[in-house]
């Protein structure tokens, strides 16, 4: 089987350093069940292309070396031809470092988007699932077709190394449908580890789940509540499973002054086409539905699930309810662009910044701020500060299982303030819900007010 990466980024050549191997040679990598060899059929400051080509032994395989089950039926078939998990192990060995996210000599590049183009082969799988599991993601997707039902893929874009690596690694066994080794519970944490950032808003996760885990449905639902904490509420039938957040704030009634500081903040910026930015389950939508300045509703968000219950919660699904053209819901992921929204002049992020990796809050904020560029962006988010008045609440943990961070007033304000400068937005902060002196109000808003070009 044979991965090949590549770059146009100039000088192309970085790309050894990208991935801790020098262009010059030839490397070798004992592997248990075979070798890997990494070398470069193209090396020029234009375009750099390095290959990865795995030499698996089928004798190894019988041996049971590479401590698979069931290999001996393997043996007669593809095992040691087709892309599978063996390449991901591989990956994990050779370029273990750069899928880390690392590089020593070019830290900036490998933190940067980069021209890549990666090619696979041979694949065992349709074309409409390769582009299922990888146009989502950014990728513009090319399959040629081999005889016998094999596949070669090809992948462009312009992402980060790291990202097209682990999603190589996460895809190419789901592709394949098998898996070489027994899958355990560990196996939950590689793809978590792998997965994280991207996976949780894919449209095909459960599928990916699925099958990365070799379908054991235990495994793939213990994943997936990880990953997406309100999938774990659905599969338990439980409509209002009371996370921390929720006992913390219920005596504040603190969902319903946030929604109504976000109302007037809407209301007094003249906004008239909202979108709802991971709108959930719809609350505030319904909160806004019945304000007769409202001309047009989008809610989008990236739960399935979530969706399900704003439609049930908006009446869309019942002939009395709002007409189609007033209230929308979409799914999608906010780190990319999407042009369903664009003609909103007023976004609204409730309570959602805090869900994402911080290192996927700048691409949300291009793509709102920088591309987008609605007239008003209001945004919340949980004020840290406050959370020594918590009892409840042991010092340094989050509100909810799925914050991946809450931050102080000062924070969120440079946040926010850096957004202002780099976008040409002026900012309003408030605060929602009762006040402490020290500590400030549970709940931080801003306002942000496109300033005229
Ligand atoms: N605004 C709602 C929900 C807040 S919970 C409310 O106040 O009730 C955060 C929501 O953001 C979840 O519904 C989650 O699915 C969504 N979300 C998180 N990351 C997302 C992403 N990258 N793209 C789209 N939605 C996302």
């Amino acid at each position: 089987m044979y991965l090949s990466l590549a770059t146009t980024h100039q000088p192309a050549t970085d790309l050894g350093f990208l991935l801790h191997k020098n262009p010059a040679r030839l490397h070798e990598t004992e592997l248990g069940f075979g070798k890997a060899f990494l070398f470069y059929p193209e090396v020029s400051v234009e375009r750099c292309e390095a290959a990865l080509v795995l030499d698996v032994d089928p004798i190894e395989l019988v041996r049971g070396k590479g401590g698979a089950d069931g290999l001996l039926d393997q043996y007669v078939n593809d095992r040691p031809y087709a892309a599978s998990s063996f390449l991901s192990v591989a990956l994990g060995r050779v370029l273990g470092t750069a899928m880390a996210g690392n590089s020593r000599e070019r830290p900036e590049l490998a933190a940067k988007a980069l021209p890549l183009e990666a090619m696979v082969v041979p694949v065992r799988s349709s074309e409409a699932l390769i582009r299922t599991l990888f146009e989502p993601l950014g990728w513009t997707v090319s399959v040629e077709c081999l005889p016998a039902g094999y596949a070669a893929v090809r992948l462009s874009g312009t992402m980060r190394l790291q990202a097209l690596l682990s999603h190589l690694y996460v895809l190419v066994p789901v592709l394949d449908d098998d898996k070489h080794y027994w899958v355990g519970e560990d196996e939950i944490d590689k793809l978590l580890k792998r997965g994280g950032g991207w996976l949780e808003t894919h449209p095909a996760r459960e599928m990916i789940a699925d099958r990365y885990l070799k379908h054991r449905r235990g495994l793939a639902r213990q994943a997936l509540a990880r990953l997406v904490p309100e999938i774990e509420a659905e599969a338990d039938g439980d409509d209002a499973r009371p996370t921390r957040e929720d006992g913390m704030e219920s005596p504040l009634r603190l969902n319903d002054q946030r929604l109504e500081a976000v109302v007037e903040a809407l209301r007094a910026a003249g906004a008239r086409k909202v979108a709802d930015l991971g709108c959930g389950e719809g609350k505030l939508l319904h909160r806004l539905v019945r304000e007769r300045w409202i001309e047009s509703l989008i809610g989008v968000d990236a739960s399935a699930v979530s969706l399900l219950r704003a439609k049930r919660r908006l009446k869309l699904d019942v002939a009395t309810g709002p007409s189609p053209d007033r209230v929308r819901l979409m799914h999608g992921a906010l780190t990319y662009r999407d042009k369903r929204w664009e003609d909103a002049d007023a976004a609204v992020l409730v309570e959602v910044i805090e869900h994402l990796d911080a290192d996927r809050l700048p691409a949300l904020a291009r793509i709102v701020f920088g591309i987008t560029r609605p007239r008003t962006v209001v945004v919340t988010t949980p004020n840290a500060d406050y959370n020594v008045l918590f009892a409840s609440l042991p010092a340094g943990e989050l509100r909810h299982p799925d914050h991946r961070f809450e931050w102080t007033r000062a924070q969120f304000r440079d946040w926010a303030e850096e957004i202002g400068r780099a976008h040409g937005y002026g900012l309003d902060f408030g605060e929602i819900g009762a006040r402490h002196a020290v500590h400030g109000a549970p709940t931080q808003m801003a306002v942000f007010r496109r300033e005229a070009a």
